[in-house]
């Protein structure tokens, strides 16, 4: 089942794989920022929103 993490403020995909990612690394691969929107990222409290396709 595939993993999709968007930044919470714009909606931009943040990641999207059939490979499950920790919160963590795809903050870390931003840098903490989205590419798109700017927004700060954060990984504790986990606002990037993970959801589950179906
Ligand atoms: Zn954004």
């Amino acid at each position: 089942m595939p993993q999709r993490t968007k930044c919470k403020k714009c909606g931009e995909i943040l990641y999207e794989d059939i490979e499950l990612k920790p919160p963590h690394e795809i903050f870390n691969r931003f840098n903490g920022r989205c590419p798109k929107c700017g927004s700060k990222l954060s990984s504790r409290p986990i606002k990037v929103e993970v959801q589950m396709i179906e």
